[in-house]
């Protein structure tokens, strides 16, 4: 079972890799996670509000696709933008 408020990226080359309550609630730097630190330290909830920054730097972080509790959210974001 994913943790609430885990994000779980797609990568490029087809492995998952989660930005977690570890990454959001960490107290100490640096941040190891997928996010690149975008969401290390800011809590949950301004965790999942930083998803669109996520997404515009996809190409950066190299992933295809993220889900939020189990919800594919890339589609779902980029329609609005299109
Ligand atoms: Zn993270």
């Amino acid at each position: 079972m994913p943790k609430k408020d885990s994000l779980r990226f797609i990568m490029n080359n087809g492995k998952n890799r989660y930005c977690n309550v570890r990454c959001h609630d960490a107290l100490k730097k640096p941040c190891m996670c997928v996010c690149g630190g975008i969401n290390h330290g800011v809590g949950s909830y301004l965790a999942t509000g930083n998803i669109q920054a996520l997404l515009d730097q996809k190409d950066d972080i190299g992933f295809s696709t993220i889900f939020v509790r189990m919800i594919q959210l890339q589609l779902f974001l980029t329609k609005s933008v299109d």
